[in-house]
């Protein structure tokens, strides 16, 4: 027996039984039991339906008529009452957006004799829009056309803050990592939160002892403006007992679910600022704060007010992370702005110190030059030996502030390279042959021919393999041999210098071409002299000659550097 079926014989049950039979005396209190037992049985379930936060819903396909809960319709109608839709009102129900959607998913299910589950959003009667999952399937009659469908809608708003509060947190920290600039980021922040997630999102940041707004994003662009305008009239007093002043003196976060009349009297300073806060209406706020080395810096507040939604403790555990996240971008800009002072600092000296070394340099150079001549004049042996070292060393420091001098030339983009037509191996041969008079214990060994025509600079190429065959040597202490290799590959003149000496691990292959960049090796360091531009410099010089410069190494092996360099013209013959 059906709940219709009781409540249409209960319905037209006389009230007064006295003159019935007693056969149907039995009948009437077995009917009353049954339903109010029955009765129960639905409270109950109507209960549980509540408390899980579950409706469960019938569209009677054939009558067009759609029951939600239908223990609570089933209850009034046992009472007497009956109240349905029919399908298209339900449909008005469905948030907009999602109609469609949903439209899809029941037809689907009917036409596929499958079960169906899906989500969607959903206007209570109160207008505010909720997430429901519903699942549910369709019956059929024996000739196959369907009858009705029934399912189960399950509210899933607290599922769906979740997923949108992470998905906010992950998008936010793609952004703070995006970018060193951190008012930017927090703009973008900002930007982001809104509508995601706020009607208006504000960051404060302490600036010379005051709460500054860097950042504002509003649902409405035109009241960001006024937003801005507001806060210009009535800045932030930090001794303020409440909101943002609040939070930058504690350091806690603050929850405002429910904005009353009565906090907006408290907080206004002047009927003015009243008038105005009563206009924007708002309805929750919540508040987190930023650190910088454990101190407060800054606050990121959260504002609805159109959307009417209320914040809970939920979301205020994301604005804590979410502005966790925010310190560590700041502290990270911080560190790299700082970082970055450094170096500037650093290049500043080194080309002031050497553009200052440079004359001093020069004219000792000159007078030992004169007094070399006087020596010769005097026939002065030991003296002479004694320049001639003192030369070799001005010579190395003449070099060092040449060396130093290029670099300031590349980052400035002052350094001017010759344009001629010069023989590839021209260059080779000249660094080869200097080379091995200076160094005498090493063999320096040429492999191959290019027989190519480069256009560049011929000078700054030679001192690139200079370069390299100079390192070759300083990196193999107890290697003797050098090998220098000249050929080509495609449109591309090629050299190697390959040594045996200590090698480059991995980890340092790339960066050995990186500006003042040694490696960090206490052993290295003290053993083999230097200051890192080498490299960067040569690497400079083959990339403007539109070239590539790589290393190939093995730790304890040795180390093989390669040049390759688009060559103009080549002549043919035999390799
Ligand atoms: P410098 O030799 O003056 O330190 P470079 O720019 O020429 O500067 O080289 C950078 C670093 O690369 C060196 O400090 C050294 O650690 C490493 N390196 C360069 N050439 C070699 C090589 N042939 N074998 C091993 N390590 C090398």
């Amino acid at each position: 027996m059906n709940i219709k079926h009781i409540s249409a014989k209960l319905n037209g049950y006389p009230h007064s039984l006295t003159s019935e039979k007693s056969s149907h005396d039995q009948q009437f209190v077995e009917l009353l039991a049954e339903r109010k037992k029955m009765q129960e049985q639905l409270e109950r379930l109507a209960l549980s339906h509540q408390a899980a936060q579950i409706e469960s819903f019938e569209w009677n396909i054939q009558k067009n008529q759609v029951f939600s809960s239908p223990e609570e319709k089933a209850l009034k109608e046992i009472k007497g009452k009956r109240s349905f839709k029919t399908f298209d009102a339900w449909m008005k129900t469905v948030y907009p957006l999602d109609r469609e959607r949903v439209k899809n998913v029941l037809q689907s299910a009917i036409d596929s004799h499958a079960e169906f589950d899906c989500e969607f959003r959903v206007f209570w009667s109160d207008k505010s829009i909720h997430w429901v999952s519903s699942k549910g399937k369709v019956f059929y009659e024996k000739k196959g056309s369907p009858i009705k469908l029934l399912g189960i809608n399950r509210n899933i708003d607290a599922q769906k803050k979740r997923e949108q509060n992470s998905d906010f947190l992950s998008e936010a920290s793609k952004i703070f990592s995006s970018s060193l600039d951190y008012q930017q980021t927090l703009e973008s922040v900002a930007n982001l939160a809104v509508p995601a997630i706020a009607d208006w999102c504000n960051v404060d940041i302490i600036q010379n002892g005051k709460a500054q707004q860097v950042a504002i994003a509003h649902r409405n662009p035109k009241k960001a403006k006024f937003a801005k305008e507001f806060r210009k009239r009535y800045p932030i007093d930090v001794n303020e007992p409440t909101g943002i002043a609040e939070v930058l003196r504690t350091g806690e976060p603050r929850l405002y679910p429910y904005i009353t009349d009565e906090m907006l009297v408290a907080a206004a300073k002047t009927k003015k600022q009243l008038q105005i806060t009563r206009k924007i209406g708002l309805t929750s706020v919540m508040m987190a704060p930023i650190f910088s080395q454990k101190e407060t810096i800054g606050v990121i507040t959260f504002v609805t007010s159109e959307t009417k939604k209320h914040y809970d403790q939920s979301d205020l555990q994301m604005a804590g992370e979410l502005a966790s996240r925010a310190s560590s971008a700041i502290e990270n800009a911080r560190h790299y702005k700082e970082a970055q002072d450094a170096v500037r600092l650093r290049d500043d000296f080194i080309s002031v110190a050497s553009h200052e070394l440079k004359t001093p340099v020069t004219s000792v150079k000159m007078f030992t030059q004169v007094l070399k001549k006087h020596s010769e004049k005097k026939n002065d042996r030991q003296a002479l030996s004694y320049l001639s070292k003192m030369n070799r060393q001005l010579n190395k420091l003449t070099e060092l502030i040449v060396d130093l001098l290029n670099v300031r030339k590349i980052q400035t983009g002052e350094m001017e390279l010759h344009n001629a037509l010069f023989k590839f191996e021209k260059p080779i041969k000249e660094a080869v042959e200097m080379l091995q008079q200076i160094y005498t214990k090493y063999t320096i060994t040429v492999i191959g021919k290019s027989r190519c025509v480069i256009r560049g600079d011929k000078e700054r190429i030679g001192q690139v393999v200079t370069n390299l065959i100079s390192n070759a040597i300083k990196y193999s202490p107890s290697a003797n041999e050098v090998k220098v290799y000249i050929g080509t590959k495609g449109k591309y003149a090629r050299l190697s210098v390959k040594d045996f000496g200590i090698g480059i691990s991995k980890e340092h292959l790339d960066k050995v071409f990186e500006r003042f960049y040694r490696i960090n090796d206490t052993i290295t360091d003290k053993t083999f002299p230097g200051l890192g531009i080498g490299l960067y410099i040569s690497y400079e010089i083959v990339r403007r000659h539109g070239g590539k410069l790589w290393v190939e190494s093995e730790i304890g092996k040795g180390s093989t550097f390669h040049v390759a360099i688009p060559f103009e013209k080549r002549k043919r013959g035999k390799k």
